[in-house]
């Protein structure tokens, strides 16, 4: 055992989520991605003298919707505050968020960690503003600035030290992706910045019920990154406490070139920022009927549909995992049915055909033209051993795609699909077979009745894959064995 097996690993995060409104947090500024440097700016961004902010109803109905999700508790008077702190992506020398009321107080939220599941608790959820962006890699002389999202509003999560390890850090934040993506509420593209977060990791001797001095690792956007962070920081601290030294509690820079932190500033003490009630804007009171109302609209929740899909149509975990990563597929089955009672039929025909089609046309599956109650049809040709389900999917799928106007019945009937139980059909071509391999039915009889497989895929060739499985297998043997 090292001595690294004697620690725990201690991790909370703050986690930033970028709404996906068309404007600013407080002015009309468009919020796209990926627009030419400083074209979406305005006075108020610009953080002109004697320009006001106004609050975007839309950041408030996304963060109501949110906490209602993680089961925060709604705050009815929640207020603003000014950060302040000088920096050259924050032109108004602070930056607008909420410390003293947040919007949402409390939540959690239950991952799955392996076969364990796990609550994860919240102590809130804030509204605030992003700064501008620092550009140090394209002038060798000097730093430039984008002011573009300055004032794109945001939102912060911020976790009680609830997380053990890496891994439930990564499952996590992938059910936070997830999720904000169920309730629109934001792209959740990590690439692009939508949703990063900091670490805060501290280690302690397994056992011990108190907890060290932390460090936070800022703005993670990769969770391979964040994985290496933890894991660094996770050994850092512990040699330094088994020599005896204290870790500091400071603010890190994680380096992925050489997988390193690095202090990137002292942590500065709360009160630095010298926190005030922001004057500009008053409190945000939210009524009763209002909170009901989002509650009213809210869509199905990732869990909730993982739940419904095992208990309600009896599908294995990995299916309702698979079919639940992104609400669209979900309810997608869900409307496919409607129209059958054949779930797993239908779970596999998701799950192992309109996806990959969907990821290889690069379309979203409310793109296809083929209707739901169609894919139900097919879903019961299969389950009904009218079609084979090899050629449901090499042949009468691509037809249905083509003429979606058409029954899938009337398709394969069309393409000549339909399996044949009928005893003519299937003696013919059986008896074909015997004949023309007459060492394998001397084998066969002999005892090696493995060679059932070997006949069966020669009556289904022949046929075309239209013999019926079932009967042609009892014909075989009536006929070897009889
Ligand atoms: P601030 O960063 O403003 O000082 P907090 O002290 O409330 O705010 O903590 C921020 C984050 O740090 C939270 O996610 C919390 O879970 C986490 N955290 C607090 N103490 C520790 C600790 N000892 N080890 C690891 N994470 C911690
Ligand atoms: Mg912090």
């Amino acid at each position: 055992m090292s001595i690294y097996d004697n620690y725990e690993t201690i991790i909370g995060l703050e986690v930033h989520v970028q709404l996906a409104t068309k404007s600013k947090a407080f002015c009309a500024d468009d919020t796209t991605f990926g627009a030419d440097p400083n074209t979406h700016i305005s006075v108020v961004s610009l953080g002109h003298p004697g320009t006001l902010p106004k609050l975007n109803k839309k950041q408030v109905e996304f963060a109501v919707r949110l906490g209602l999700a993680l089961n925060c508790e709604i705050n009815p008077r929640n207020t603003f505050d000014r950060k302040n702190y000088f920096y050259a992506d924050l032109p108004k020398g602070y930056q607008i968020t909420q410390d003293a009321s947040p919007i949402c107080l409390g939540g959690n939220l239950e991952i799955k960690v392996g076969e364990e599941k796990k609550t994860i608790r919240l102590h809130h959820i804030h509204m605030e503003e992003d700064a501008g962006k620092l550009i140090h890699d394209i002038d060798p002389d000097h730093s430039l600035v984008d002011l573009n999202r300055a004032g794109v509003p945001l939102l912060e999560i911020v976790t009680e030290p609830d997380f053990r390890s890496a891994e439930e850090v990564d499952v996590f934040m992938n059910a936070m992706r997830q999720l904000v993506r169920y309730l629109e509420v934001s792209d959740g593209n990590m690439e692009e910045g939508s949703l990063r977060c900091d670490c805060n990791v501290s280690v302690r001797k397994k056992g011990d019920t108190q907890l060290n001095e932390r460090c936070e690792i800022k703005n993670m956007n990769s969770m391979r990154y964040a994985r290496q962070a933890i894991k660094f920081e996770k050994k850092r601290q512990i040699d330094l406490m088994e020599k005896g030294e204290r870790v500091a509690q400071n603010t890190l820079n994680f380096d992925p070139t050489t997988g390193t932190t690095s202090p990137l500033r002292q942590k500065e003490d709360a009160h630095d920022y010298r926190y005030f009630p922001e004057p500009d804007l008053p409190p945000v009171v939210l009524s009763k009927e209002y909170i009901e109302k989002i509650k009213s609209e809210m869509p199905p929740l990732p869990n909730e549909l993982f739940e419904r899909f095992i208990a309600e149509f009896k599908l294995p975990k990995y299916d309702a995992e698979l079919l639940t990563e992104e609400k669209e597929t979900a309810l997608y089955f869900l409307a496919i049915c409607e129209a059958t009672k054949n779930y797993k039929a239908v779970s596999n025909l998701v799950i192992n055909k309109i996806k990959p089609f969907c990821n290889e046309e690069k379309i979203s599956i409310s793109d296809i033209k083929v209707s739901p109650k169609a894919f139900a049809a097919f879903a019961d040709l299969i389950e009904s051993g009218k079609v084979s389900s090899s050629i449901a999917y090499q042949r009468l799928f691509p037809a249905l795609i083509s003429s979606p106007e058409k029954s899938p019945e009337a398709l394969a009937q069309e393409l000549n699909l339909i399996q044949s139980n009928d005893e003519d059909f299937l003696e013919k071509i059986v008896n074909e077979i015997l004949e023309k391999n007459p060492k394998e039915v001397e084998a066969y009889k002999k005892g090696k009745k493995n060679l059932i497989g070997f006949f069966m895929g020669q009556v289904m060739k022949n046929s075309k894959g239209k013999a019926e499985p079932k009967s042609t297998n009892a014909l075989l043997r009536k006929k070897l064995e009889g």
